[in-house]
């Protein structure tokens, strides 16, 4: 008598069966799909089969498909780029994500992955008539091996909250986006986040050991692990940074940090960005490496102190910086980079007198994106690297470009790093001031290359700068990127529209280019 089948095996036929009957319905919807515009156009709807069976997954409060309802997905923190999702769907484990992955698959339809939605380009952008997977009910903390320096994690759990666990063993997570009372592990993961401390301690590629990876088809892998030094290619590496267009990360092991025994901050102003700028060249050139060493411009400064109520004086450049090691070390570092900053031109140098002041100093760094809506009632958020010598010169360069514009542009950035963050503030109620702002934010960007920098440090490519990556990368460049992901999705189907200029190889959309709606109002251009 054969065996009768395992309920697990009884689940698995049921849903290939069901997959089959949505798959005819899914190709409909898919054909609609083409020459639909790659962002904005009329909704469109998932086949209700399909809603139907991803119910019976993940339970009908986990599934949305109202349509005022998707709206909440409609965008990420780039606002200005918006498109309503097919289907939302909201897993709560691996095997939920794998079977639904698989039910899309067979319906033929793009799935965008989403974290908390606080990305700045896009990336969590939907697609029409695609499933958003949110994973931010996938927020349990696995496992944690201090003796061996890692800890496994579920994607949607919130940055902060890595930090927090570890803190009483004396541990923490060190990538610390502004963002990361907010931002999920999986989103860090995806885009690569770096935050004011990457500078000595690097982004979050470096603190990434091992992934579990749910592909386009439903199959899950593994990669890298615990174990350091895993053989053949580095996939986490790839997977890093890959902005969600390989596949759905369901597990992340990560890297954890004894605290530094010690941290000196201090907080430097001076007369403009260009002794300020020459202040981190120094610093850095004579060999120190600070945990962190943050720049804010005037105008910065005056958002932030209007936001926090911060005690800056008007100034017309400020340095935030940390130093952190061994006490002997640090107090030794912490005095030489003083001297340095002084040497520079720094009219007046603070320390912190305790915990609470370092923290409301760095409160006032850390909310300073929120700040510039005190003194703006719209902005663009950029996000481009330079070379560290070339700040003073760049950030000159930007204040001539600004003036050209019409406009103003706050800078507050990692400057050790030589990440740029011009905020372009213009007020939307103002006829053509939103065109002049996007048009003087991506010519920021080039002048970022033009300087021997990129187009992105943190905040990723997404929709909003796949545009420029031409201006960067040649065809031949593009085309090994797009080979390396159609081994992971063959049919461009994860998070399409992302991070490549055009559709390439078997990439995002095959078929007629079509414009994004700010391209059609002449806001922004491509290349
Ligand atoms: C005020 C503010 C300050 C910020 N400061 C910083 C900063 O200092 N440094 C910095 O780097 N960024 C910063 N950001 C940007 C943003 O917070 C980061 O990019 C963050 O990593 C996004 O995380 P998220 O969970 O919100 O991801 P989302 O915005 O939801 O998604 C981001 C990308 O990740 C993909 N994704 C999400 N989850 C998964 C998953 N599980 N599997 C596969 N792909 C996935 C999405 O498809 C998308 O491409 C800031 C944003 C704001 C609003």
């Amino acid at each position: 008598m054969p065996d009768s089948p395992t309920p697990a095996t009884t689940v698995e036929a049921e849903e290939a069966r069901a997959a089959a009957a949505v798959a005819a319905s899914g190709a409909q919807a898919h054909a609609a799909l083409a020459g639909t515009p790659h962002t904005g156009g009329a909704f469109v709807g998932v086949p209700a089969q399909l809603a139907e069976r991803v119910r019976a997954i993940v339970g009908a409060s986990n599934c949305i498909t109202e349509k005022q309802e998707l709206r909440t997905y409609e965008c990420d923190g780039l606002t200005s780029f918006r498109v309503t999702p097919g289907m939302v769907v909201l897993p709560i484990s691996t095997d939920e994500v794998v079977r639904v992955v698989k039910l899309v698959h067979a319906a033929g339809l793009p799935i965008v992955p989403r974290g908390s939605g606080t990305g700045l380009s896009g990336g969590a952008l939907p697609v029409p008539g695609c499933v958003l997977l949110g994973l931010s009910r996938m927020k349990r903390i696995l496992e944690i091996d201090l003796e061996n320096g890692w800890m496994r994690v579920e994607p949607g759990v919130i940055n902060l909250d890595v930090s927090k666990k570890l803190s009483p063993a004396g541990y923490y997570y060190a990538p610390d986006p502004s963002s990361q009372s907010v931002c999920s592990i999986g989103g860090n993961v995806a885009e690569n986040s770096g935050g004011a401390h990457c500078l000595k301690y690097g982004f979050t590629v470096n603190h990434v050991l091992g992934a579990k990876v749910v592909l386009p088809d439903g199959a899950v892998v593994e990669l890298g692990g615990a174990v350091l030094d895993t053989p053949g290619y580095d996939l986490t590496g790839i997977l890093v940074g890959s902005e969600g267009t390989l596949g759905i990360v369901t597990e992340v092991t990560l890297r954890v940090l004894r605290k530094p025994e010690a941290t000196r901050t201090f907080f430097a102003t001076f007369p403009s960005t260009d002794e300020a700028g020459n202040a981190v060249s120094k610093i850095i050139a004579a060999g120190i490496v600070p945990a962190a060493i943050e720049m804010m411009d005037r105008l910065a400064i005056k958002a932030i102190k209007a936001a926090t109520g911060v005690d800056w004086p008007d100034v017309g450049a400020a340095l935030l910086m940390d130093v952190d090691g061994p006490v002997a070390e640090v107090e030794h570092t912490a005095r030489a980079a003083v001297k340095l900053a002084e040497e520079a031109g720094a009219l007046q140098v603070r320390l912190p007198k305790d915990e609470q002041e370092r923290a409301v100093m760095w409160k006032g760094r850390k909310s300073a994106f929120a700040a510039v809506g005190r003194i703006s009632p719209n902005y663009v958020v950029q996000d481009g690297v330079i070379p560290r010598s070339e700040i003073s010169k760049v950030l000159r360069e930007i204040e001539i470009m600004t003036k050209d514009a019409g406009l103003r542009c706050a800078n507050v950035f990692h400057a050790g790093d030589g990440n740029l963050h011009p905020l372009v503030l213009y007020n939307a109620r103002i006829p053509g001031q939103e065109a002049r702002a996007e048009k003087l934010a991506g010519d920021i960007l080039k002048l970022c290359v033009k300087a021997g920098g990129s187009i992105t440090g943190e905040h990723g490519v997404g929709a909003e700068k796949a545009p420029y990556m031409n201006d960067m990368f040649t065809d031949a460049d593009l085309a090994t990127m797009s080979m390396l992901r159609c081994a992971f999705d063959p049919e461009g189907r994860m998070n399409p529209g992302k991070v490549f200029p055009t559709p390439r190889l078997c990439g995002d959309k095959p078929g007629v280019y079509h414009p994004h709606d700010t391209e059609l109002t002449g806001q922004a251009g491509r290349g």
